[in-house]
């Protein structure tokens, strides 16, 4: 069994969905006592968040970076970064590691595309919905058409991961929010969303849309598992 290098904390709501759920998923595949080898390195989020609040990519790439190596150094065959967000970096810290990165949005992607699905809508922080290191690589490197809510709904959505999820708030008026909010993307066309977030399946269950969510968390952490047991 490959060893899984994590770099979580981001927030630690998600990472513990990680741990769970690549245990479950190594458990699932050799039965018996088995369980996931993994190195977590997990970080302060107050840190972190400030960063990319105030546009200080490169020290969040420098961050990132070091927990890369942290990851690397504790055996890790390969690299997860639990997190959508911090894939804007993640073509520097794969460059500064020797062992592969499995990046979140390839593997949804190809989730997707097995479906045979190819407009699909995007939920997740402003950046990810916004930039192209998310956004523009389901468009360019894999083909899809990505429809994302309005400058108004972005906010909402925004809103709610940084002052709720990742604190571990789940509340019923932000659930109704992104279901609101999910049904106007069904209305534009979307064949499926891509919960872009890793917090977002904490507070959205597959009975909130009419079309199939993508939870990149359950996602990302089934990826590894596949890898890390072939
Ligand atoms: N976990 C979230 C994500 O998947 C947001 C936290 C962060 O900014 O990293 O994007």
């Amino acid at each position: 069994m490959k060893t899984i290098g994590m770099i979580g904390g981001m927030s630690w709501e998600s990472s513990i969905e990680y741990y769970r759920l690549t245990n479950e998923g190594v458990k699932a595949g050799l039965g018996g006592l088995h369980s996931a080898k993994s190195v977590l390195v997990s970080v302060d989020f107050a840190e972190i968040e400030l960063m990319q609040h105030e546009g200080r990519w490169d020290d969040a790439t420098q961050a990132m970076i070091a927990a890369a190596r942290q990851v690397q150094a504790g055996g890790a065959d390969f690299l997860i970064i639990c997190t959508n967000t911090m894939h804007k970096m993640a073509g520097d810290v794969a460059e500064s590691i020797q062992i592969p990165l499995l990046h979140i949005a390839d593997a949804t992607a190809e989730v997707i595309k097995a479906r045979g699905l190819r407009k699909i809508g995007l939920l997740g922080t402003r950046f990810t919905m916004e930039q192209d290191f998310y956004r523009g690589r389901l468009v360019d490197l894999h083909g899809l058409d990505v429809v994302i809510p309005d400058e108004s709904d972005r906010a909402v959505v925004h809103r709610v991961i940084y002052d709720e999820l990742v604190l571990g708030k789940i509340l019923p008026e932000s659930k109704a929010e992104y279901r609101r909010i999910i049904a106007r993307l069904e209305a534009q066309g979307a064949e499926g969303i891509i919960l872009g977030c890793t917090e977002i399946g904490l507070l959205v269950k597959d009975d909130d849309s009419c079309v199939p969510l993508f939870d990149t968390t359950l996602i990302h952490a089934d990826a590894a598992v596949k890898l890390a047991i072939g």
